[in-house]
This record gives structure tokens, C-alpha cells and sequence, in this order.
């Protein structure tokens, strides 16, 4: 099948000058170093973007200070969820320009650009579009004692922490960082947000949307460029909360980073090494196209993907045969090709690593299917499946963040949990049988963010989404992001 057309408004959109996005209107600075943005199935430059200066991001903090306590401080509650709205609305309508971006800039297929990226982004943004009228604090009675006749009332009020910094990784970035600006404003915060240098593309367009739509200027900044800026965001003194996506090492130093500056609130949503369980009353036939799906959508660079998957001893052999035969089909090319299901990997640095994974494969696993790089033009690797004899492998304890998934056998119940709860993160877990009096039992006693019965990587707005253990700190989504992004002011009064 041939690729789809691209658009005329991503050609023109890819040709544009393009750089860090402040006050509601792009800010370019002919003395800025340039980053070339990579096309990873190809590896050609498809848009140059400039990397903001110290200068600019001073700016971009400076937009979104005026705006907290100036545009956005007098948009009511109702009259921000409605252009929240707009900006979903602006969304499906720019979805295919959004999609083609995104599947360009980050090697998604065209398919989970349009359906996963781009769709759910409107439903989030349409969700905390609805939190905006119902932001409140609650009345208290103290319990002071009254010496001459005097009484007591208290109330406390949810009010916005003020200027968020929102750095977002490089798998989704337009999904990502809508997570973090519609907290942001729902909650009568504004942002400044970094993409990654790898794929700022999707965001850079959004944000113009968001001009388009009529939120105000400074409400929502984009600063572009590498860890620098986002350091130099972290330590902003003016920001007032970092909510920040990404890697384990780089989310210690950014959270020690804003801690070491003004105690400036941090949520920190990190990587994993998740596992996947399978008791032995599983169909593998019903189980094999959702761990398809979960592990590899995206060429498994999803946070909660499972990388791990412990399998009762009396079923492995049938679910690494079936297992590895759907990966074995999997069509890999193009994700601009509507029928390919598994793109590149996004960026040369990500290919790397994961080709040094694939040379240290075959000491102490055995290789069922995959484990090698494809072509030798873009960063295409093979879906791969691991069999591993010993809890201790490398393949079930570091995070390749790769279509790179390892399978170990085990023998009890108890055995299952002390396996997944062998590991320093905490991000997402799943149990897959259909014997929920056991999973109820087990859930409980599992480390983990989020535990997926049946089912696993689904994320839903109302349901709080976050790590435990090294996996993070703080949740977003549901009513928890609220949390996050305010203060809670108690008043007292005497009358
Ligand atoms: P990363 O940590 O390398 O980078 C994330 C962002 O931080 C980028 O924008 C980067 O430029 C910026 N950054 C780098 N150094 C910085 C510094 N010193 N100060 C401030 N910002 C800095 O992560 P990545 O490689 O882009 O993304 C992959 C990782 O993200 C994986 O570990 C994955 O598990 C994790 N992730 C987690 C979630 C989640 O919700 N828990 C979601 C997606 C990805």
C-alpha cells in the first residue's frame, strides 16, 4: 500500500521558520542555535527549530506570570473550560495535519497517530475542560472554644500554584503535553512548556491552534531546545510547580533541581520496567493480540508498556510459540502507510540503544523471535520476544523502552508477586486470567501505580495515572491532577 499524501498545510507548516512559541506569537532569534528535526524512517531533516536562549526563556516565564495574574486570572471557570473546548475542537479539525506531523516527527504509524495521539488528546482536553467549574474548597466548623459569645467559621480554597513548567518526552508529544497544559489551565495555572528536541513539531502547531482559538496570550509558551532548557526552566525562579515526563535519571535531577530552588512543587511521571502476568487459566488465544497491542503499539516506547511477562509454567511454551509468531507477522515499514503496524524507533540515540540491547542479546535467553536492526536506511528494528531462565536477566530488570519484551516462567502464586515486586519501579502492572477472586487477593499486594486486570496501558482520564516506588511522584488525571496543581489557602474566621 502507498503512503498517504501529505497535506499542504504540513508542507508549508515543515518549511516555516520555526522555534520557541511566547506570549501568542512565535520567537525567533537569528543568533539561536538551530536543531534539525530527523525524519526516523528515512533520516532526512524535515524542519529546522531554533533552540530558545536564557533570554527567551525568561520571556516565555515572564508571558505566563503576566497571564496568570492578568488574561487568564479574569477568564471565569466556565468561559476557560469553553475554550478548552475550542481547543479540542481545533484539534479534530487540525487532526490529520496533527497525525501526519506527529507520524513524521516521531515514526508513529499514521493509524495510532490519528487514532491514539490525536483522539485522545480532544478526550482529555475535553475532560479537564469540565473540571473548571468544579475546583472548590470546603466549609468548616472549628471547634474553638467561644470565651464571650464569639464564634468561628473556616473555609479552605483550591487556588492555582501559578507558573507551570511542563517537560515533555519524546513518545507523545502532543498527547503529553496537553496532559500538562490542560491541568495547567483547568486549574487557573498557566505554562510554559519544553517539547523534546527530538519531536517538537505537533506541539509548535498546537499551540498556534490555541492562539487561533482564543485563549489568551502568555497562557500557554512553548520554549524549544535540549536538557538545558528545560534546566533552566526548572530553576526559573518564578515557576512555581514543574510537571515533568521522561526518564528516571533525568527526573531525579530535575526534581532535586526544583526542590534546591525554591521548593518548587514537582510531579515527577518516570519510566518502568512493567510487568505483565499470566496465570495459568489464560486463553492464550484471547491474550496474544493484547499483549500485541500493549507491548508493541508505538514500537513499545510507551511508559507502561510491558517489557516483562511472567507466565505460569504449564502455558509458556504456548504463548511464546503464538506470541512470537504474531510478532513474526508484524507488518514493519512506513508510517505513512496506512497498512504498516510497526513504524521506526524515533530517534537515532533510542536506535542505538536498542541495537547495543540486540548485541547483548543470546547470553542466558533464548531469542524466539526478532533482535535485529531492518534495512539500513531509518531506525527500523524487528519486534522482539526474549525468553529469559533467571529473574535475575537483563532483559526483565533495565528499561529498554523498546519492542523488546523478555517472558520468564513461574510456578506459585507467591512466587508471582515477590517477581513482580523484584524491581525498583512502580509504574503500571497487569494481571491477565479469569479468576478475579485471585486477582482481587493479589492486587493489593502488588508495587505498583496501576494495576490492569485483562487488560494493560489503557489510560482514561478519570482514572489517576502515576508511579510508585522509583516510577515517580504525584498522580495526574482524575480528580488527583487538582492536587498537583493548586494550594490549599485555609481562611479562618471570627465573628
Ligand atoms: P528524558 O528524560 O531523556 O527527557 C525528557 C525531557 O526532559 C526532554 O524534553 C528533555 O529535553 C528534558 N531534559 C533533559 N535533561 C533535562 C534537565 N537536566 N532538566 C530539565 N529537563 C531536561 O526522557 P525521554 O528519552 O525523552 O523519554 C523516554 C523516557 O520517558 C522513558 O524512560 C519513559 O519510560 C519515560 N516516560 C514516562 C511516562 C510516564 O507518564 N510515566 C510517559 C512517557 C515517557
Amino acid at each position: 500500500m502507498s503512503e498517504v499524501a501529505l497535506l499542504d498545510s504540513v508542507i508549508t507548516f515543515l518549511a516555516k521558520p520555526l522555534g520557541s512559541f511566547i506570549d501568542g506569537r512565535p520567537a525567533l532569534d537569528e543568533q539561536a542555535g538551530v536543531s534539525e528535526i530527523i525524519n526516523p524512517a528515512n533520516e532526512q531533516v524535515i524542519a529546522r527549530v531554533q533552540d530558545a536562549t536564557a533570554v527567551q526563556v525568561d520571556a516565555a516565564v515572564a508571558a505566563a506570570s503576566r497571564a496568570f495574574k492578568g488574561s487568564w486570572a479574569q477568564t471565569s471557570p466556565y468561559l476557560r473550560g469553553v475554550l478548552l473546548n475550542k481547543l479540542a475542537d481545533a484539534i479534530e479539525q487540525h487532526g490529520e495535519e496533527l497525525a501526519q506531523l506527529e507520524a513524521l516527527n516521531s515514526g508513529k504509524a499514521i493509524n495510532v497517530a490519528r487514532g491514539l495521539e490525536v483522539a485522545q488528546s480532544v478526550v482529555f482536553l475535553r475532560y479537564f475542560a469540565g473540571w473548571t467549574t468544579k475546583i472548590n474548597g470546603e466549609s468548616i466548623t472549628p471547634s474553638l472554644p467561644s470565651m464571650a459569645g464569639e464564634q468561628y467559621t473556616a473555609f479552605t480554597r483550591r487556588e492555582p500554584v501559578g507558573v507551570v513548567a511542563g517537560i515533555v518526552p519524546w513518545n507523545f508529544p502532543l498527547l503529553i503535553a496537553v496532559w500538562k497544559l490542560g491541568s495547567a489551565l483547568a486549574t487557573g495555572c498557566t505554562i510554559v512548556l519544553k517539547p523534546s528536541e527530538f519531536s517538537p513539531l505537533s506541539l509548535l502547531r498546537l499551540v498556534e491552534l490555541a492562539t487561533e482559538v482564543g485563549i489568551p496570550d502568555g497562557a500557554i509558551n512553548v520554549v524549544t531546545g535540549a536538557g538545558k532548557v528545560g534546566q533552566w526552566l526548572t530553576e526559573h525562579g518564578e515557576v512555581r510547580k514543574v510537571s515533568f515526563t521522561g526518564s528516571v535519571p533525568t527526573g531525579i535531577a530535575v526534581g532535586a533541581a526544583a526542590m534546591k530552588s525554591k521548593l518548587t512543587r514537582v510531579t515527577l511521571e518516570l519510566g518502568g520496567k512493567n510487568p505483565a502476568a499470566l496465570l495459568a487459566d489464560v486463553n492464550i488465544d484471547d491474550v496474544v493480540p493484547g499483549l500485541v497491542m500493549t507491548a508493541f503499539t508505538h514500537q513499545g516506547q510507551i511508559c507502561a508498556s510491558p517489557e516483562r511477562i511472567y507466565v505460569h509454567r504449564s502455558r509458556i511454551d504456548e504463548l511464546e510459540q503464538k506470541l512470537g509468531a504474531a510478532l513474526a507477522g508484524l507488518k514493519i515499514g512506513s508510517p505513512l502507510d496506512e497498512s504498516v503496524q510497526f513504524g521506526p524507533l524515533a530517534n537515532k540515540a533510542h536506535y542505538q540503544k536498542i541495537a547495543s540491547y540486540f548485541e547483548r542479546m543470546g547470553d542466558g535467553q533464548v531469542v524466539v523471535t526478532g533482535g535485529r536492526t531492518v534495512g539500513d536506511k531509518g531506525y527500523f528494528v524487528e519486534p522482539t520476544l526474549l525468553r529469559a531462565s533467571s529473574p535475575d536477566d537483563l532483559f526483565l530488570t533495565e528499561e529498554t523502552f523498546g519492542p523488546i519484551v523478555c517472558l520468564l516462567a513461574f510456578d506459585s502464586d507467591e512466587e508471582l508477586i515477590e517477581l513482580l515486586n523484584d524491581t525498583p519501579y512502580g509504574l503500571g502492572a497487569s494481571l491477565w486470567t479469569n479468576d478475579l477472586s485471585k486477582a482481587l487477593r493479589m492486587i493489593p499486594r502488588i508495587e505498583s501505580g496501576t494495576v490492569w486486570v485483562n487488560m494493560h496501558t489503557f489510560l482514561d482520564p478519570a482514572v489517576p495515572f502515576g508511579g510508585s516506588k522509583s516510577s515517580g511522584i504525584g498522580r495526574e488525571f482524575g480528580s488527583a491532577f487538582i492536587e498537583a496543581f493548586t494550594e490549599l489557602k485555609s481562611v479562618m474566621i471570627r465573628y
